[in-house]
């Protein structure tokens, strides 16, 4: 069994950024804002770096007063309640999160059940915590990608310790339903499964509701649930992220993390305190001008011939190259600044079973408008 995955070598984000600079092709790859997020949050920043707060060691758990911060928005958005001091961990982004959560919750040989495809650090993280990744695979089918509550339990064995659900999802848009979600809480509840729940995107959504999984009965006491201030107020750089879970699941955590990276950049932590404050209409905007973003791309590629599935969350569009005569989504990128002076992901790197993602393709949506134009001008050529 190898020890060192493919997710080890350079990730694909790594890569398909070097191969648009490299090229001069609009970089619609790495998911990350080509505008920074609000200046009162930037501001915020300054003044804390300025007036020396957290420019020494923070508290290991974060500053108080952002891990006060996320416990009022979960209240306040979800009716969550969460005690800032035990239940509350800012981490050195959504990806330490998640890992030092594995690290802690999983032993070699436990089996986590993750969907199929997955965004890529999970597959790593797994194996750095030795343990065996179980996938189940979200269908492509009219028009979204969706989960079988029947074949997630048939990836239920006795050694199944953790399910990694991530909802809105990255790479496909998705957003798991009512439906599925409950098909997830109940599974966990009677299999008694720990449930790490990744809602980086929680309010990038469209039409629709981003509901946690933490809600469910039975759910709250087995549940950790990450956020990151990356995607929510585009400082993507920052690596500012936390999670929320019971005092006894944080604690395990919380003994990891402090090995990992001990603490993220305290200034931050009072900056991002201050943006999870931000009024309701900032949210809103956000989403307004995400919304926009996506019909601006999703019409684009379709009017260059893709097959589109049309995201209700993330800033990803999974596109399918079969009705463009392609079949190879991993040949298709590496071409593709070549053929149109565009970057976008191939979606088989998200899959254990890379067979299922071969003629998929994912663009990025969070970039002006005028790029967006730009690169599905280039696009139209392709046909
Ligand atoms: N989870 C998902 C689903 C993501 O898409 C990303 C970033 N693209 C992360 C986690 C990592 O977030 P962070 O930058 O806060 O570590
Ligand atoms: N999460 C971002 C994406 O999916 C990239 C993050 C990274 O580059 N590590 O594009």
């Amino acid at each position: 069994h190898p020890r060192r995955p493919r997710a080890f070598g350079t990730t694909v984000f790594a890569e398909m950024s070097e191969l648009a600079a490299r090229t001069g092709a609009i970089n619609l790859g790495q998911g990350f804002p080509d505008q920074d997020g609000p200046d009162s949050v930037r501001e915020a920043a300054v003044a804390a770096l300025r007036a020396g707060r957290g420019n020494q060691y923070p508290p290991v758990a974060g500053v108080p007063e952002l891990r006060a911060a996320v416990a009022d928005h979960q209240r306040a958005r979800y009716g969550l309640a969460f005690d800032p001091e035990r239940e509350v961990l800012v981490t050195a982004g959504a990806t330490e999160a998640i890992a030092a959560t594995l690290l802690a919750l999983v032993s070699p040989g436990d089996e986590v059940v993750v969907l199929d495809p997955a965004y890529d650090a999970y597959a790593a993280a797994i194996a750095l915590a030795g343990g065996v990744r179980v996938s189940v695979p979200l269908r492509p089918e009219r028009g979204a990608f969706r989960l079988d509550p029947a074949e997630l339990r048939a990836a239920v064995t006795p050694r199944t310790r953790l399910l990694l659900v991530n909802s809105p999802h990255n790479p496909t848009g998705t957003v798991l339903t009512r439906a599925e979600l409950t098909g997830i809480a109940e599974l966990a509840v009677e299999h008694d499964l720990l449930v790490v729940t990744d809602e980086v995107y929680e309010h990038l959504v469209y039409g629709v509701e981003h509901l946690p999984l933490a809600g469910w009965p039975g759910m709250r006491e087995r549940t950790v649930t990450v956020g990151s201030a990356g995607k929510t107020f585009s400082f993507t750089g920052w690596k500012i992220g936390w999670l929320t879970a019971p005092a006894d699941l944080l604690g395990a955590v919380l003994a990891v993390k402090q090995y990992l990276t001990y603490v993220p950049a305290g200034p931050l932590q009072y900056a991002v305190a201050k943006a999870l404050r931000l009024p309701p209409a900032y949210f809103d905007g956000l989403r307004a001008e995400l919304a926009d973003r996506r019909e601006l791309l999703v019409a684009g590629l379709e009017r260059a011939g893709f097959g589109v599935f049309r995201p209700a969350g993330t800033y990803f569009v999974t596109a399918d190259i079969r009705p463009l005569g392609e079949r190879d989504g991993v040949a298709f990128c590496r071409a593709l600044p070549d053929r149109a002076g565009v970057v976008a992901v191939p979606s088989a790197v998200f899959y254990q079973r890379p067979e299922l993602g071969a003629p998929f393709v994912r663009f990025a949506f969070c970039k002006r408008p005028a790029v967006l134009r730009a690169a599905a001008d280039r696009l139209a050529s392709l046909g």
